[in-house]
Order: C-alpha cells, then structure tokens, then sequence
C-alpha cells in the first residue's frame, strides 16, 4: 500500500475534480501504525454529481482481534459481518457524505462488509461522495472524512476489542440457531417452525420492527402441531412445526392470517436479536405468490390452470404482455416451480379468486366449457404427490379447501389451533362439487435466449427506462447497467423491472444483488442458449454458494445483499425483452390478455 494520503490529499486542493481519480488505489490506513490497515479508493467518481466513490477499508485479522469462534463457519461469519456493520453505521451517525449499508431486520449476505474465512480480516465497503467546491477538489473535508472518520470507523467497528463483547455472541448465536433450525426443518418433515413466544405482527406497514405494547398477542403453539428442536446455542426450542403437504389457515378476518403467513415468507432470512422472528424459519425454497395483473409472461405453459382462452391462444405455450389476475399468478406458480420451489405460499388477500375456487353452485351455472380457468384446489394435492410441493393457504373465506388439505390452522384472536379433525367433519358433507382435474403436469423446462437481456428495448410496447437515458444516452446506460429503486423496481440494461409483487425481496439492496446476478449469469456464461433456467441458476447458486458475496463484487463493487435464486428468476421472468425456447416446441403464441 502507498503510504501519505492525507499530505496526497492535501496537495490536491484546488485541483480539478477529475483528478481524484489519482487517487484509486490501495493506500495505508491514515493514522495506523505500519500494522497493516488498509484503505481503498475502488473507484472515484467523475464529478460531484456523480453516483459516490467506492472505498474499502480492511483490517487484518490479527489487529482485527476476533476469535476464530466467531468466524470459524460461513454462518457466523455473515453474522459478524451483520453486527460490525451495524455498528459501523452507529459511528457514521449523522454523516450525510459517508453512507454504510448496515440492512435491516435480516440478517443477508452483504457487500458492505465481510469477515474472511482466511484469517477473520474485516474488509468494510461504502460508498462516499467525494467533497468539492464546485468543480473543484475540497481536500480539507476529504481529509476529514478519509484520514479522520474512516480511520475512527475502523477503530470503533471494526476491532473486537472496541465492541460489546456479549452482544457480539448474541449476534452470532441467535443466527446461528436461525440457520441451524431452518436446517433441521427437512429431517423432521416440516416446511417451516414458528417458536413459541415470537412475535410475528410488525411496527405498521412501512416498519418491519416489532411491534411493540401490551396488546401483542406472543406466538403459542397448538398442541397438536407442537414439536421441540434443538438448536446449538439456545439448546431445545418449542413451537409450531409446519409439515410438508397442504396446510390451511382459516379464521376470521383481522384474526392474524396474513400475519402468520408474512412471518413464513421472511422465515428464509435470518433475523437480528430482537427481532421477535428469530425463530421462525421456513424452507430456503418457499415462495410467496400472488397475483399480478399486469405483467409479463413469456412461454410458460400454464394449462394446468388455464385452457382455451376465447381468442384461441395455446396455454401449453403461453406468452402475455399483459397477464390478467388468473394469468399472472397461474405464471408464477408454474416459474417458482420451475425454478425449484418446494413450498408456496398463497394469501386470499393477494390471490386471484377465480383461480383459487370455483364453488359447486358456479359450477352448476357456468359450465366447464365456457371457463377457462381450472381453480388451484383441484391441483393442490397433486403438487404434492406427484411434485413435491407443499403448500400454505391462507383461506378463510370458502370452504372448498378443507377437502384437500392435510391440516387446518385456525387463527382466533392471534391465537393458532389445530382445527383439522372437526374441518374433517365439515368436509365430509358432499357440497356437489366435483373436481376439474387430477393431476398437476411435469414442468416445462424454457431456455432463455441471453441475446434477449442484452439488447435494446424493441422500440414498441418495450418502454426504456425512465431517466438515465436509451440506448445512445450516457455512458452509464446501456446493456452494463443495473441500478435499483427501493424494492419496487431494477434497472437491468434498458429494462425496467417491475418487482413490486416479489414480495419476499427482504431489502433494497438485493435487488442490485438481483442486477448483478443476472449480469453473471450471463458473464459466465450460465445462460447460454442451451441451460434451462433452473440449470443456471443451479450454476450460479454452486458459484455463490462458493465465493459468497465475492462473487458479485467481482461484477461490480456496490452495496448489494446477495440474493435468493427465486428472486432472480422472478427478476428475469418479469424482464419485458425476455425470449426463452423450449425444447420440443418452436412456436410462441402471444394474447394481448389472459
Ligand atoms: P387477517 O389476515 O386474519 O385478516 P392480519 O394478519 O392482517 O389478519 O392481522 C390483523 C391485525 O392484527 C394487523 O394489524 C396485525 O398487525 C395485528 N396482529 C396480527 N398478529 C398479532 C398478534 N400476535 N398480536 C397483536 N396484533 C397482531
Ligand atoms: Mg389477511
């Protein structure tokens, strides 16, 4: 590392912004002693109007002082990293220049800041923005914020001995237990847990703390599904235990249905001490469907829903611009599967109703032959049975579920009870409905096309992207680009992604880990033309499951969180250029409506 940034800076005043640009490159910690501290301009940005610089600071293992129990496994090494960056943000404060990636509830993977397996060495990422006076270089703040802030930020966060040590070992081991109990859930036949004492309902909408007052109702288990694992830190732990097959929660409205539900979602994802959702985990491969009007579909084949459709159009091959209700859940149900999904989750509240029921009354009056859609409950078991995919339904406003379903969950005041026996009963009594279907059929397997995500919007019904410019635009536009907007949106190439209805992207920054993995997925080569989508994403799942965070860096140096691979499916599923082949078929039909 070269040695004198703060007199480098100083001979900088004055110059032309441009010329930080001088000072990429790793240099020695201001302020450390010749122990190795380092600090990184990754990349300085071109003017002050520019997205920030990307610095590293990194401290060796041995100034760093953590002992190897905190880092000796890839779990307490995401941990240690989730609470030194936490901390890291403390000590920022309010500095607006200087922005730390800490996250939020979850416990992911992070950019921001890693642990290596190597020697436990902590290497901290952020971004800063540059200081200067117009167009000019500020070096006086730049040293303050470099040879003064960042240096304190190190000292503060990134050495054992500057932290609580106690809370560092909660951290850790209140993660640690969430992963191992998400772990333990295949070998005891369950899809999800839910201890008792959590607390599921959150701060409000727009808070994902918990909340918090005399009036939360803690989680306690039905006797009937209670269950007792053993984790490694907190030892055994009570609660509900989940089985595979198709598990119903009925109850009245406001009773906690979606609640329950919300908490599964997010039980993929670790979360911090506090939280009151430690202890409830779900299987990694759970996906939360809903319905979607609106979005795109191209060639799946959704026949098990969906058949002869009035203008005519082959729901084997099925390809939409803009997919109904019906359409677009139906779509994603059979991508999650696709994608390798093991559990689904479906809320009445964000559910199409007509592909959910179809009750014996409207089969009576509209006969099967004027309607398209062959609702969810005729398939459900079959999912299981011949697919492997279970199922948590919330459900209560019909009945016609109860037939199918493998247990029944009663949500009364936030309270759960296992009403399967006497849902048993009530089932028993013929409605006159008959069923639509037997089976559920093999998944079609589609090949995307990469020459597809790498070009230009075609000129109609493809709109670029708002702001950042078309193809001939800046420099930073173009095929390279990816760019998020909160949860709601990415900006891959000259695509904009809408992924408001991907509703278990945990954080905004996954969604630039989203942008990223699709572009190494085609770096790599992992879409080829060739590889079904579940192959490459089996590649890129290998790759990170290897290189972790690294990875992605290694396509651009940002603040991401690393994603899920039914989150990027769902991502490049819903890119409006998207072309996939498949095999056995050559034509693509394409209805304007579902
Ligand atoms: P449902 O889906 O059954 O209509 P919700 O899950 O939407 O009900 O919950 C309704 C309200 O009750 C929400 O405001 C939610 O935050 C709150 N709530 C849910 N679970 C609890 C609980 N265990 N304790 C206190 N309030 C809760
Ligand atoms: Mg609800």
């Amino acid at each position: 590392p070269r040695g004198g940034l703060e007199q480098q800076l100083g001979r900088l005043e004055g110059a032309s912004y441009g010329r930080y640009k001088s000072l990429v490159g790793t240099w020695r910690l201001p302020g450390s002693e010749a122990g190795g501290e380092t600090l990184r301009l990754v990349r300085a940005q071109a003017d002050p109007f520019a997205p920030p610089a990307r610095l590293a600071v990194r401290v060796p293992g041995e100034q760093a002082g953590f002992p190897s129990r905190l880092w000796n496994t890839a779990v307490r090494r995401r941990a240690l990293a989730g609470f030194i960056v936490r901390r890291a943000a403390e000590v920022v404060g309010g500095e607006r220049a200087l922005r730390i990636d800490a996250g939020g509830q979850e416990v992911l993977e992070r950019s921001s800041c890693q642990v290596s397996a190597d020697d436990g060495s902590v290497t901290l990422r952020f971004g800063l923005a540059l200081p200067g006076k117009g167009r000019r270089i500020d070096s006086r703040s730049a040293q303050r914020l470099m040879c003064g802030l960042v240096p304190r930020i190190a000292e503060r966060a990134l050495r054992y001995e500057a932290l609580d040590a106690p809370a560092v070992d909660e951290f850790v081991e209140a993660v640690e237990d969430s992963d191992a109990l998400r772990k333990a859930l295949p070998g005891l036949g369950l899809v999800a847990f839910v201890a008792d004492g959590a607390v599921l309902p959150r701060g409000s909408g727009v808070d994902d703390r918990p909340a918090k007052g005399e009036k939360v109702v803690p989680f306690s288990s039905p006797e009937g599904l209670r269950v007792t694992v053993e984790v490694p830190n907190a030892g055994a732990v009570r609660g509900m235990g989940l089985r595979e097959g198709v598990s119903l929660v009925v109850g009245g409205g406001f009773h906690g249905k979606s609640t329950l539900l919300r908490a599964l979602e997010t039980g993929i994802w670790d979360h911090v001490p506090g939280d009151g959702r430690e202890l409830v985990v779900s299987l990694p491969e759970t996906v939360k469907l809903r319905a979607e009007d609106g979005r795109r579909v191209e060639r799946v084949d959704v026949h098990a829903f969906v058949g002869r459709l009035p203008d005519g159009s082959d729901t084997t091959d099925f390809s939409t611009d803009n997919a109904s209700g019906s359409t677009s859940q139906a779509a994603s149900l059979c991508e999650a599967v696709e994608a390798g999904a093991r559990v689904l989750l479906i809320d009445e509240d964000t559910a199409a109703t007509n592909l959910m029921i179809r009750d014996a009354r409207m089969q009576s009056l509209v006969a099967k032959e004027r309607e398209p859609l062959t609702p969810l409950v005729d398939s459900v078991r079959s999912l299981h049975r011949d697919h492997g995919v279970s199922m948590v339904l919330v459900m209560g406003g019909s009945g016609d579920y109860l037939e199918v379903a493998d247990r029944v969950l009663m949500m009364d005041a936030y309270r759960p009870s296992d009403v399967t026996e006497r849902a048993r009963e009530v089932a028993s009594v013929p409605t006159g409905r008959h069923a639509e279907a037997e089976t559920f059929p093999p998944v079609v397997h589609r090949v995307p096309e990469p020459a597809s995500l790498q070009q230009e919007p075609r000129r109609r019904g493809d709109a670029p992207p708002s702001g950042g410019g078309g193809p001939a635009g800046a420099g930073s536009a173009g095929p390279g680009k990816v760019r998020a907007r909160g949860t709601d949106a990415l900006t891959f190439g000259d695509y904009e992604v809408d992924l408001r209805s991907v509703e278990q992207i945990a954080d905004p920054r996954q969604v630039t880990g989203i942008g990223l993995a699709l572009r190494l997925l085609l770096r790599r080569g992992y879409l080829d033309g060739v590889n079904t989508l579940a192959k490459a994403l089996d590649l890129l799942d290998a790759e990170l499951a290897e290189r972790g965070a690294d990875a992605l860096l290694a396509v651009r140096d940002e603040d991401f969180a690393v994603p899920r691979r039914f989150e990027t499916a769902a991502a490049l599923n819903r890119v409006r250029g998207l072309r996939v082949s498949r095999a056995g078929s050559a034509t693509s039909t394409r209805a304007s409506a579902g």
